[in-house]
C-alpha cells in the first residue's frame, strides 16, 4: 500500500508560493499532492497540526559534518540527526573533510555513507582546488559526475586572483555555483577576533573587516568578468553588505548569506574569553550586525546558513588563541532566527522562512524548500511562539560548542518529515 500523509489544520506557510493560510497538506509516496481521494484519506497517516506552522523542511547550504576524518566531532548520522531536530531536511556539506573532497572517490565514499546513515537529504560540495591549497584546480567535471552541487574551498579562500578566475570559469562550464569563504589571509595571520575596540581591550590579535571586504570586492569583479555565479559565505561586515548590494543592483551574478550568530552576537560577547564565541569570520560590531539584518531585509543577503562547525570540548576548551574557530547551529537556527528577526519585529514569519528554505535552495539549485505540487514531501512543523532554554547537552550533534547554550529562545520544532516520512517527532529521531 502506498504511503499517504495528511497534515491537517496547520498554518501552512510556503514562501516560494506566497501561501500563508490555515489548511491541509497531502503527500503520496513522498511527494506533495494537491488533494487525496476519500479512500486515500481513510488510509492516510493523519497529523493534527492545529496551532502549529506547517512549513517546507528547512534548507541549510553551509554545514560541516567532519565525515570522513574527524568523526569524534560529528559524523553524517549525528549531523543529520541534529539537522532533523532543527527542522532541516536538506543540507549542503562543506568539502574540508579529511581527506578533502577534491576527488571523486571521497565524494563517492560520502554519498555511500549518506545512503546508509543520513536521516535528511545531504548534498556534498567539491573543492575548488587540490587539497584546498589554492594552487591547482580540482577535477570539477569528475566531481560533478560524482554528485557535488557546488564548488568551494570553504575555510581556505583561494588567494591568487588568477587561480580564482580560472576556478570560477571552470565551475561555470559545468554549471556549478561557486561558494567562497572571503578572507584575505595576508591580513589575518595570527588573528583570532574582530579588530577593534574589543581586541585592544582583551589584548587579542585583531582581524580587520577589510580582509573580508577585499575578497568580496574581488569576487564581484570576477563574477562580472566571467558571468559565473559566486556566492559569498557567512558575510560578517557592513562594508561587504554594501559592496554586494551595489553589485546586485548592477545585475552582477553574486549572492550572499548571513549566519545566525553574526546577526545575534557581537565582539563584545568575547569579553570573558569564552571560546564558544570564537568563529571565522569573527563576530563584529553592533553596526555590522545591524547591516547584516538590513541586508537580509532588503534581499542583499539571500539566505541564512548556519556554518554548523562542530568541535569537541577537548578541542574547544583551550586558551582563546589556541582554540579552533567555529560553532554549531543546526538545532537552534530556526529559533534564533525567529527570535531575532520575527519576534524582534524585523521581518514577517513568511519572510524569515524564505531565508531558511527556498532562497538557499535556489542558490544551490536544489529540489527543496517548497511545498509545491510534486516537490519532495519535506516538511517542518513548529510552534513559533513557544519558549525554551537552549541546552547544548541535549543536542543530537556530537559537539557542544554552541553560543546559545543557556539562552531563552522562541520557536520549537515539533516534527520533521523527509520524503513524507517522519524523521523527528519533537523528542526523538525515527530512522
Ligand atoms: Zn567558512
Amino acid at each position: 500500500m502506498s504511503h499517504i500523509l495528511w497534515i491537517k489544520n496547520g498554518r501552512v506557510i510556503d514562501p516560494a508560493n506566497q501561501r500563508d493560510a490555515v489548511g491541509d497538506i497531502f503527500a503520496v509516496e513522498g511527494k506533495i499532492v494537491d488533494s487525496i481521494s476519500d479512500t486515500q484519506k481513510a488510509d492516510a497517516t493523519l497529523v493534527d497540526a492545529a496551532g502549529l506552522v506547517v512549513a517546507p523542511g528547512l534548507v541549510d547550504i553551509h554545514v560541516h559534518f567532519r565525515d570522513p576524518g574527524q568523526k569524534h566531532n560529528e559524523d553524517i548520522r549525528r549531523g543529520t540527526e541534529a539537522a532533523a531536530a532543527g527542522g532541516f531536511t536538506s543540507v549542503v556539506c562543506m568539502p574540508n573533510t579529511s581527506p578533502v573532497c577534491d576527488n571523486a572517490g571521497t565524494i563517492q565514499r560520502i554519498m555511500d555513507k549518506v545512503e546508509r546513515e543520513a536521516v535528511v537529504h545531504v548534498y556534498p560540495t567539491g573543492c575548488l582546488t587540490i587539497k584546498m591549497k589554492g594552487e591547482q584546480l580540482a577535477p570539477t567535471g569528475q566531481l560533478k559526475k560524482a554528485g557535488v552541487i557546488a564548488m568551494t574551498d570553504d575555510g581556505a579562500c583561494v588567494q591568487s586572483n588568477e587561480i580564482m578566475r580560472r576556478a570560477v570559469e571552470y565551475a561555470k562550464m559545468f554549471d556549478l555555483p561557486i561558494m567562497d569563504h572571503c578572507q584575505d589571509a595576508s591580513l589575518t595571520e595570527g588573528a583570532v577576533m574582530n579588530e577593534g575596540e574589543w581586541s585592544l581591550r582583551l589584548g587579542l590579535k585583531g582581524w580587520p573587516k577589510a580582509a573580508e571586504d577585499i575578497i568580496v570586492a574581488r569576487n564581484v569583479i570576477l563574477a562580472e568578468l566571467t558571468g559565473a555565479h559566486i556566492h559569498m559565505q557567512h558575510i560578517s561586515s557592513a562594508t561587504s553588505v554594501d559592496i554586494l548590494r551595489r553589485a546586485i543592483d548592477r545585475g552582477a551574478t553574486v549572492s550572499g548569506e548571513a549566519s545566525p550568530h553574526h546577526i545575534e552576537f557581537t565582539d563584545a560577547d568575547l569579553s570573558d574569553y569564552d571560546t564558544v564565541f570564537k568563529m571565522n569570520p569573527p563576530l563584529r560590531t553592533d553596526a555590522d550586525r545591524e547591516s547584516l539584518i538590513e541586508g537580509l531585509i532588503d534581499g542583499t543577503l539571500a539566505c541564512i546558513a548556519t556554518d554548523h562547525a562542530p568541535h569537541s570540548p577537548t578541542e574547544k576548551d583551550r586558551e582563546f588563541d589556541a582554540a579552533p574557530f567555529g560553532i554549531i547551529g543546526l538545532e537552534n537556527s530556526l529559533a534564533s532566527s525567529l527570535t531575532t528577526l520575527y519576534h524582534g519585529k524585523r521581518l514577517g514569519l513568511s519572510e524569515v522562512l524564505a531565508l531558511l528554505t527556498h532562497k538557499g535552495a535556489e542558490i544551490c539549485k536544489l529540489d527543496a524548500g517548497t511545498l509545491s505540487t510534486g516537490a519532495p514531501a519535506d516538511i517542518c512543523l513548529f510552534d513559533p511562539d513557544e519558549e525554551w532554554t537552549v541546552d547544548a547537552n541535549k543536542f543530537f550533534s556530537k559537539s557542544r560548542n554552541c553560543p546559545w547554550h543557556g539562552k531563552m529562545l522562541k520557536g520549537v520544532v515539533k516534527s520533521t518529515y523527509v520524503d513524507g516520512q517522519q524523521v523527528f517527532d519533537g523528542q526523538s529521531i525515527n530512522a
